[in-house]
């Protein structure tokens, strides 16, 4: 079971149980849909995306920890930032979950914070789906896509 502790780190679990920014948005402007048809993680992000700043973010929806944990960490760290950054961030964080390395930036991992938790996902490649469900969802948003599936 060591394996598996490692996979749900403390941060994660403690953020699936007490999601951040865990709500709808009415005067979201941009929002999209995404679905993990392999685990069944279905969420909605919102945004309110004002001059290339994020305002607000929230996220409504169902899904295994790691999707959850995943979906409020990210709401927290991109709030008031750009959305440049956060399109950046995802770029990085797909890197890490997914085991690639940019060759670029070789400390990519390094420059994650928190999100580093979600590394451990690399070697579960069923669960790298349900770490990066919330991240394409984002990215679905800002290109102003309303339903994306990881399928
Ligand atoms: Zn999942």
């Amino acid at each position: 079971m060591s394996e598996l502790q490692d996979l749900y780190q403390e941060v994660i679990l403690e953020h699936s149980k007490h999601p951040r920014n865990f709500r709808g948005m009415e005067k979201a402007n941009l929002q999209a849909e995404g679905y993990n048809p392999l685990c069944g993680d279905h969420y909605t992000i919102f945004l309110e995306v004002e001059d290339g700043i994020i305002r607000d973010i929230s996220f409504q929806g169902a899904g295994c920890a790691i999707s959850k944990a995943s979906a409020s960490m990210m709401s927290q760290i991109l709030k008031n930032g750009t959305t440049a950054e956060a399109e950046e961030l995802f770029e990085k964080f797909h890197q890490a979950v997914t085991g690639k390395e940019s060759g670029k930036e070789p400390d990519a991992a390094g420059s994650l914070g928190k999100l580093e938790a979600f590394a451990g996902v690399a070697a579960f490649p069923t669960r790298i789906k349900c770490a990066t469900l919330a991240w394409h969802t984002l990215h679905a948003a800002l290109k102003g896509d309303q339903v994306v599936s990881t399928e």
